[in-house]
């Protein structure tokens, strides 16, 4: 029943303040027992801390790659899928972005990183896995998606032609090979070789209110969020790059002009993240937090 008031209070706010298209309203709202959170990074990268924040005092940070995997009784569903493990061996694939994987005090290119070897250890093959939900495309976020031909992929369809043909100044962080491998043989007329549910808007996964994926323009053209929401452990925001540093949303600070596409669409992302927070108590988990990170559970422990 207190989902319920929840799912209520979301919509309500989507009606008015953010025009959540596409939530099905009205679904029976309940998160159902034995959900799972667990917490992952694919090693940690080391950036100018004023790509992430524009106008941060010269200076590189270290930061998580973090992604999750959500278990909820009608499927495993992965919220981003970290660097392509390619990487490990081959920190070439990258090109000269490659260099934020040198990062001595983390280990980002050992071989217990590679996505497989972490869900293993959670007790999961790829092969369980039946979503893998893409927060965007950008080369730490969705690198690893071709490793999942039997699960559906959710995206925004504005992301994956933006991750395909960038708009020009921002091709920077997309790995066109990454997502080659999603393209059907010559001929085909459908263009995914596996399925995929393409959004122009928002989407209750499941029907239960408990995985609520959110179109959030602003990082990329076809950015999107998650609210989780866990039947012990409330609700947890998964920004992917909709917010960087927490900083970046309490204070309303943008990215650097390449990976801020539309500006006002990340204010309005913050301003989300914020409701969700000020109206659920919601747990902020943004990809590339390296305190929160530090405070999170990480698999194989979870949250329920
Ligand atoms: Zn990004």
């Amino acid at each position: 029943m207190k989902m319920k008031f929840k799912l209520k209070t979301l919509l309500l706010a989507a009606a008015t303040a953010f025009s959540l298209t596409g939530l099905a309203v009205g679904a029976k709202a309940e998160s159902p027992q034995g959900m799972k959170l667990y917490v992952f990074s694919s090693g940690w990268l080391n950036i100018e801390k004023s790509a992430l924040q524009a106008g941060a005092a010269p200076g590189k940070i270290d930061v998580p790659v973090s992604f999750f995997l959500i278990h909820h009784p009608k499927g495993n569903v992965l919220f981003d899928c970290g660097n392509n493990d390619k990487v490990i061996t081959d920190p070439t694939y990258w090109g000269p972005l490659a260099a934020m994987l040198e990062n001595p005090a983390n280990h980002s290119r050992s071989p217990d990183v590679a996505i497989d070897a972490q869900l293993e250890k959670a007790g999961y093959k790829v092969s369980d896995i039946n979503y893998v939900i893409l927060g965007h495309m950008h080369l730490d976020h969705a690198g690893n998606v071709a490793k999942f031909p039997g699960a559906t992929l959710v995206y925004q369809r504005d992301e994956i032609i933006n991750a395909l043909w960038p708009k020009p100044g921002f091709a920077g962080p997309y790995m066109a090979g990454d997502l080659t491998p999603l393209r059907s043989k010559a001929g085909a007329i459908m263009p995914a070789r596996q399925k995929v549910i393409e959004l122009n808007g928002d989407l209750d996964l499941f029907g239960d209110g408990s995985i609520l994926i959110h179109r959030s323009v602003g990082h990329t053209p076809g950015s999107q969020q998650a609210v989780v929401h866990m039947p012990k452990s409330g609700a947890f925001v998964l920004t992917s790059d909709a917010s960087y540093l927490p900083e970046n949303f309490e204070k309303d600070l943008l990215p650097s002009v390449s990976l801020a596409y539309d500006p006002a669409g990340i204010m309005q992302g913050y301003q989300w993240i914020k409701y969700m927070r000020d109206s659920e108590g919601a747990k902020i988990f943004m990809a590339h937090d390296a305190e929160g990170y530090k405070t999170r559970k990480h698999s194989p422990e979870y949250y329920e």
